[in-house]
């Protein structure tokens, strides 16, 4: 299968791991890295299994998703009270699961659905690759 796959460095967002039993329970940041590998049925054109340059959709849903955000887990007790008691203080989002696999099974839905979409369902996301500070990788794929 032929695939490739681009990169997204460095998106800064918060998260919060509540069931866990060290400090990931507080609401800590840091700098995320994205990868997304895509696959399709017949290479475009060019020969490109997507075009690098046309797949900024992708960018602009991390731009408007995941820029500064704190994502909680939609099971998150919690959750709710923060964001009520300074609603000003957040830019929140919510996942079933807020793990850094729980994320990369999120992003796979949502790219993939965006690739399908706007490919005409010529391209679609085969793997989801999510690190925390460059240390921690967490990959779903389908
Ligand atoms: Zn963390």
């Amino acid at each position: 299968m032929l695939t490739c796959k681009k990169t997204y460095f460095d998106i800064p967002f918060a998260h919060r791991q509540y069931l866990h039993d060290g400090h990931c329970a507080y609401v800590h940041g840091h700098n995320w890295d994205i990868s997304v590998t895509f696959a399709c049925s017949q290479t475009d054109e060019n020969g490109f299994v997507v075009d690098f340059g046309k797949v900024k959709f992708i960018k602009k849903w991390i731009d408007e998703n995941l820029d500064h955000a704190c994502v909680f887990s939609e099971s998150d007790p919690l959750a709710k009270k923060l964001i009520e008691a300074a609603p000003e203080a957040w830019n929140a989002r919510f996942v079933k699961e807020c793990s850094c696999e729980g994320l990369a099974r999120h992003f796979f839905g949502v790219f993939d659905a965006l690739v399908r979409e706007n490919t005409n369902g010529r391209a679609w996301v085969v793997r989801v690759s999510v690190s925390e500070d460059k240390k921690n990788t967490a990959c779903y794929g389908e």
